[in-house]
Parts: structure tokens; sequence; C-alpha cells
């Protein structure tokens, strides 16, 4: 059976008690509109914990001021069906002002990591998921958290907060789940109309023929980018390519030459609805 708790409290107090019985906590933090991308998380965090706990909160402090945060899909029931199918022990859903009541003043940032990819067009968007994270750390109390590799940045971030931080937690880096013509299972996959939706495998088509290019060495990593923004910008509904290129796996920073493993990695805009999509290319000794 499914138990949900939306109050911090009770949740800290639920976990205290399982963790008293020596029970690992598995936790996937969600925003909801659960996809199976989300669900192969749950999935991993069952195989490998005696209790699995997923979060569904739409977290206002990672939102613009012009960002999607009122019409992001929400969609509570069918998710809960989702969850009870994959045998998730605890659904934590707390309301807004329960997470941020008044009066609260305390916000985690991790520099530098935060200011690149994502960060430089999403003002303040990984200071808002490092905090909300750190809250439902301290509230799930969980033995490992789960993230995908949809959101290398994220994952990325939150490895060097817990790090930083000295959080009693590990940070478990899931693969990206795909639908079947490629394109990265997303929440906001339902925004794109269907030539949009169409036009969206250009992402991953664009990453694995980059990547071919350098497995095969008929590229050299100067010109990756180049490439990249051809091949983005030829398909006609994608209206602005925020980034489109190679990045160190652990600094983010961008490469002049080839490493062992290589971050490719896009973010644009088809229409309104903003899709990001990256691949970690590994080169042979
Ligand atoms: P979100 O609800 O978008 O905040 O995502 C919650 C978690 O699910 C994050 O760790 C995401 O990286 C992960 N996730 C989202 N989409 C996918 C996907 N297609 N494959 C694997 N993980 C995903």
């Amino acid at each position: 059976m499914l138990e949900r708790i939306s109050i911090p409290n009770v949740m800290q107090e639920t976990s205290r008690k399982f963790i008293l019985k020596a029970k690992k906590i598995g936790f996937v933090p969600t925003m909801g509109a659960l996809h199976n991308g989300h669900i192969s998380l749950v999935e991993r965090a069952k195989n490998e914990n005696d209790i699995t706990v997923v979060s569904i909160f739409v977290n206002p402090l990672q939102f613009g001021q012009d960002e999607d945060f009122d019409k992001y899909p929400r969609v509570l029931e069918k998710d809960l069906e989702m969850l009870e199918s994959v045998g998730t022990n605890i659904l934590f859903v707390p309301q807004v002002k329960h997470m941020y009541p008044e009066g609260f003043l305390t916000t985690v940032k991790v520099r530098e990591l935060s200011d690149k990819l994502c960060g430089a067009f999403r003002k303040g968007h990984f200071e808002g998921v490092t905090t909300v994270v750190c809250k439902l750390i301290n509230i799930v109390k969980p033995t490992r958290i789960y993230f995908g590799q949809k959101d290398y940045q994220q994952m990325l971030i939150v490895k060097q907060m817990v790090n930083d931080l000295n959080i009693d937690v590990e940070v478990v880096s899931c693969r990206t789940i795909r639908e079947s013509d490629g394109l990265a299972m997303s929440s906001r996959n339902v925004y794109l109309n269907h030539a949009e939706r169409k036009s969206a495998t250009i992402l991953y088509k664009t990453l694995k023929h980059i990547e071919s290019l350098i497995l095969q060495d008929k590229i050299s990593c100067r010109d990756v980018s180049k490439i990249m923004y051809k091949m983005l910008s030829d398909e006609p509904l994608v209206k602005e390519i925020q980034y489109a290129d190679i990045y160190d796996v652990k600094t983010l920073e961008r490469l002049d030459e080839f490493k062992d493993e290589n971050l490719l990695a896009i973010a644009l805009k088809i229409g309104d609805t903003r899709l990001i999509d990256n691949l970690i290319v590994e080169r042979k000794k």
C-alpha cells in the first residue's frame, strides 16, 4: 500500500522510525507528471533499498518569473496509480506553504557549476534546486537519492553539494529513458504539438550523429559545436538554440580537445517549449 504524507514533520518522523529499524531508504525526488523515466528511478531505488520514497513537489524556487510554474502539468491521481503499480512505499507531497513558510530565509548555492549551461539561461534555477533537494534530504533522510542523467548538470551539482556539505547520502545517477524515436522522456513533452513533437527528435539525432563522428575520428573537438548548431538550426521548428557543445564531464568547461569522457549537451526551444538532452561519449584509449 502506498502511504501518502504531506507534512514535512510527519515524513521526518516516519523516516526516523525506519532508520531505527536499520531500514535503507531509497528516495526519488520529482515534480510529478510521472513517466517511465521517473519510474525507472523508482524501480532502481526499490531494488537497492528496503523502503522507497518518492516526492512530488513543483518547487517555485527553481522557476524563473517568465517560466512555466503555473502551467507545469499536475496530474496527481495518475501519478498515484503509477507509483502504486510499481510498489512505492511512501509518496511525500508537501505544499508550498509547508516547504517555504513565512519568514523562510535560507538558500543553498553551489557556485560555478550552477552558472554554466542551463544556469546561464535560467538565473537562480539551480540555487532553487539545491535548496529544495537539501531540504528534502533532511526531511526524508534517505540512504540513497536517485537522479536521472537526463538532467546531467543537476545531478553533478547535487553531488557537489552533498560532497561539500558532508551530507550523508549516496547520489545515484540513472540512465536516460527515451521514447522509441529517441526523444528523452520529459514531463514537458506534453507541451509539444504534433509537428513540434516530430521535430524534437533532432536533439538525440544530433547527439548520436556527433558521437559517431567522434568515435570514427571524423571530427575535431573544435568543430563539434559548429556542426551541432548547423544540424539543429536546419530543423525549421527549432526557434532558439541556447547551447550545443562539448564539455568536461566534471567541471562543465567547454573542451578544446577530446578527453576519455566527453559530455555532449544541448538546450533549445521548439516553439515555447524548452528541451534539453545530453550524451556522454567515451573515447577508447
Ligand atoms: P523532474 O520531475 O523532471 O524534476 O525529474 C525528476 C527526476 O527524474 C530527475 O532526477 C530527472 O533527471 C529524472 N528524469 C526525468 N526524465 C528522465 C528520463 N527521461 N530518464 C531518466 N530520468 C529522468
